[in-house]
This record gives C-alpha cells, sequence and structure tokens, in this order.
C-alpha cells in the first residue's frame, strides 16, 4: 500500500472506531473498571481488539446483546462452539438439571457414559473416549497417549497450525517462516514466555505438503511420535485440507511407525462424525472439545482401543490422566443435549445456510472487484484478503491483512459480530433474514473498503 492508501485507512478506521465508540459507552467505562483488576479486562487474549471488547449482556439465539442494549448477530458462536446458538433451551435445561443434582465427585458419572458412547457412535475414529476441560488438555493427553504409545517424544505439526496454549504447540502458529522450500522449517515460538526446550520435540511441516512431512519423517521417524494436524486449519483461517493430503499423512503415519491425531476441536461440527466422516480418513487419536461440551468447558480425546488403553488404570504401566473436573455433570449433560439436536436436517439446514453466507460474500466481492476470498467448510467460512482461497499458512498472507481489522469494526457497527481475523460461524438457530442481513452489511463495509485498495 502506498503513503496515500495508508493515510486513507487509517481515516476510514479512525472514523469506524469513533462510530464503534460512541454506540458502546458503557461497554468503554466496563472495560475502564475491568482494567484496574484484569490485565486487559478480560481473561482470553483473543477476546481483545482496538478500542475495547464488547461487554456481554445477554446472549439469547442467534444474538448477543451488549451492555448499551446494541443486538449483534452472532457470527462467531463462541469461536466456533455455540452450534446452536446461545442459551438453546434443550441445552440450558439439560445444564441446569444436571447442576441441581451435583456438578462434580470423584465418581463415575453416568452422563460421562452417555456422551461418551454418542461420541463413539458418531466419530469413525473413536473406539473408546476421555474428557478433559478444554481443547488444550484434550490435544495434550492425546499427544502423550501417542508418546506413551509409541515410546517416542516428536510431533510434527503444521505451520499456522493451532491446536491449543501448551508449549508444546505454540510454535509455528503464527509466525511466517523464511525457510527455503526443501529445508525443514525452524520452530519459531509464537511468543516470549513459550519454552525453548519443549521445541527440541517439535517439528514443522508444510499444510497440504505431504512431501514436506515426509522429509521430516525420512530423517527423524525414530524421534517421532505423532503428526498433529487440524482437517481444516482453524485460527489460519479455515483452511481446508485437501483430501491427498489427508490420505497421505495417513500413509505416512502407517509407514514410519507414528500416530496420526486429528485436531477436531472446531471440525467436528462439520458432520455428525466430523471432518473425518467427510474426508473418509480415519486418523489414530482425534482431539475434541467446544461443541461436545454445549457451551460450557470441555475437552475430549478417543480413539483406537489400543491407543487410548495407555490411560486404563486396570492395565500395568497405565499413564496418569487427572483433572478435578474432567467430565463434569453440566458439561457432559448439556454436550449431550447439544449432539442430540444435531440430527441430519440439522447438518442440512447449517449447509443450506453456510452456503448462501459465501456465495452472498463472494457477489459482493465480485461486485467491487476486491482482491478477496471466502473459504468454507461446513459451517465455518473465512474472509482473506487475497485474490485465491488460500492453501496453507504462507498463501493466507496478504498485504491487506490490515484490512480484516476494519471489517470487523464495520460489521459490529453494522450489528454483527464476528472474529477480528475474519472467521464467520453459521449455527442451527439462524434463519435466510439473518444471512441476508450480514450480506448487506458486507456489502457496506466493502464499499468502503474497496475505495482504500
Ligand atoms: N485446537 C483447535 C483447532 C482450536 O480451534 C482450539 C481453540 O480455539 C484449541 C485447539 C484449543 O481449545 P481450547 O480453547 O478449548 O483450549
Amino acid at each position: 500500500m502506498g503513503k496515500d492508501k495508508d493515510k486513507l485507512f487509517e481515516q476510514a478506521y479512525e472514523e469506524a472506531v469513533k462510530r464503534y465508540q460512541e454506540r458502546t459507552p458503557k461497554s468503554a467505562e466496563s472495560f475502564a473498571e475491568g482494567c484496574k483488576y484484569m490485565p486487559g479486562a478480560d481473561t482470553r487474549s483473543a477476546v481483545h481488539y482496538h478500542p475495547y471488547p464488547l461487554t456481554l449482556e445477554a446472549g439469547k439465539g442467534a444474538v448477543l446483546t451488549d451492555v448499551d442494549g446494541n443486538d449483534y448477530l452472532d457470527f462467531l458462536g463462541n469461536y466456533t462452539s455455540l452450534i446452536h446458538g446461545n442459551a438453546h433451551p434443550v441445552v440450558a435445561e439439560a445444564a441446569a438439571e444436571a447442576a441441581a443434582k451435583g456438578t462434580a465427585a470423584p465418581m463415575i458419572l453416568p452422563e460421562q457414559q452417555a456422551l461418551a458412547k454418542m461420541l463413539v457412535e458418531r466419530v469413525p475414529s473413536v473406539e473408546t473416549v476421555r474428557f478433559c476441560n478444554s481443547g488444550t488438555e484434550a490435544t495434550m493427553f492425546a499427544m502423550r497417549a501417542a508418546r506413551a504409545y509409541t515410546g517416542k517424544d516428536g510431533i510434527i505439526k503444521m505451520e499456522g497450525g493451532y491446536h491449543g496454549t501448551t508449549d508444546q504447540v505454540e510454535y509455528a502458529t503464527d509466525t511466517v517462516n523464511e525457510t527455503p522450500e526443501g529445508e525443514l522449517i525452524k520452530p519459531v515460538p509464537d511468543y516470549k514466555g513459550i519454552s525453548v526446550n519443549a521445541g527440541k520435540d517439535i517439528y514443522i511441516a508444510r499444510f497440504n505438503n505431504g512431501r514436506s512431512v515426509e522429509e521430516i519423517l525420512e530423517k527423524h521417524a525414530d524421534k517421532i511420535a505423532a503428526i498433529i494436524v487440524e482437517p481444516v486449519m482453524g485460527g489460519a483461517g479455515v483452511i481446508p485440507a485437501k483430501k491427498e493430503f489427508l490420505q497421505d499423512l495417513r500413509m505416512l503415519a502407517d509407514k514410519y511407525d507414528v500416530l496420526l491425531i486429528f485436531d477436531e476441536i472446531q471440525t467436528l461440527r462439520m458432520s455428525k462424525g466430523g471432518a473425518q466422516l467427510v474426508y473418509g480418513v480415519t486418523p489414530d487419536i482425534t482431539a475434541m472439545a467446544k461443541i461436545i461440551g454445549g457451551g460450557y468447558p470441555v475437552g475430549g480425546f478417543g480413539g483406537k482401543r489400543e491407543f487410548m488403553e495407555v490411560y486404563d488404570p486396570t492395565k500395568p504401566d497405565s499413564i496418569v490422566q487427572s483433572g478435578t473436573f474432567n467430565g463434569n455433570r453440566i458439561s457432559m449433560a448439556a454436550g449431550k443435549a447439544t449432539l442430540e439436536l444435531l440430527d441430519d436436517a440439522a447438518f442440512e439446514k447449517l449447509e443450506k445456510l453456510s452456503a448462501a453466507l459465501q456465495e452472498g460474500l463472494e457477489k459482493v466481492i465480485e461486485k467491487y472487484g476486491l482482491p478477496a476470498s471466502v473459504t468454507r467448510a461446513g459451517s465455518l467460512l473465512n474472509l482473506h484478503f487475497t485474490p485465491e482461497a488460500p492453501v496453507d499458512y504462507a498463501t493466507a498472507q496478504s498485504p491487506y491483512k490490515h484490512l480484516l481489522k476494519l471489517n470487523h469494526i464495520n460489521l459490529l457497527n453494522e450489528g454483527i459480530f464476528t472474529a477480528d481475523r475474519g472467521t464467520f460461524v453459521v449455527s442451527t438457530v439462524m434463519t435466510d433474514a439473518d444471512i441476508e442481513q450480514f450480506v448487506k452489511a458486507f456489502d457496506k463495509s466493502m464499499k468502503m473498503i474497496a475505495e482504500l485498495i
């Protein structure tokens, strides 16, 4: 972008922020108050954006209401976890009933078995499953199972792949790598504070590039326990794997005697059996979270009995999986109610609405001749300021990336709640009219942005 364009962008952004501030004085006050007690007034970095995030009054169905009384169509669903919108009555009732019965105890809870059974029935790779409290824990325990089973420490992850916040996977998640093609990518920690030692067991490959995975395995298979991959990279911008890539990973895992872990924490919402059912590729272990807790804290990991058995305390040499609130009754009951509502008709509706949203957004992009694209995997969508849909982390980079944050504020000013990285999520409680409202708001935003490019 030239200097004049930079200036135009700054002006447009400042004006959009000013409008936002005029609409949300109580959120501004709440932010200032919160900063007295909490760094940045929140407790989850992704929530923050300039000038301050909104403070929620209530979420109901497809609508979030802030403390100033503004309504927003919720096109983020708490970062892909609320597949039936906010406070769905059936889910809320299941959670309330569970809460009244006592939420956690050092005993087996029948609700755990009920949710486990559903996952075993629905997700092809899952023969047995265990629960924890977050997606971060789910990938951690999945990788630990692989290490215990193979007796090796190394993990291959993809550049741009996000698997939660443990040190071992906070490498090359959001750092553009300068490594030339053909050389092993250096694992760069995502930010300071990440253990440098953790990086010694991490090997970084390129998404949608089976050869880059095999290059690592050719040299280091004797040290590698597992390959971990999102079938659709979520945080990197809803970038779907090519089917051949996942097939290559399956083949390579078998050939080099390492386990294949799918991180389906976002993609489980693609079908009853997640992305693995859609792609027809079955991993050894699957990490899950988000929708399986129905809006309450949850994580789960499951796979072939043989691999999961490392956690079986009735077996010799078993390893430990702790967590005071693992499988708490509220998350289990809400998760079960959520999955029960996710029948074929629900998936059909999600597909129809999501396809209409993608088509609507693409028409707007075409109308203004913008160098932009929309990627989609089921009800997960992402806007990119790249003329072609990206296929990996490197191709998702764009000189116009900053326009995402302007679009984000523009959409908020029009009553559409999304993520500032351009992620849009459709829920089962949305209607055609909600999609139309989004497309209309997007049109207004893109009209302004077209003048800045
Ligand atoms: N893996 C993926 C693909 C995710 O999208 C996320 C969360 O956004 C995680 C792991 C971590 O899950 P949690 O935030 O529940 O720890």
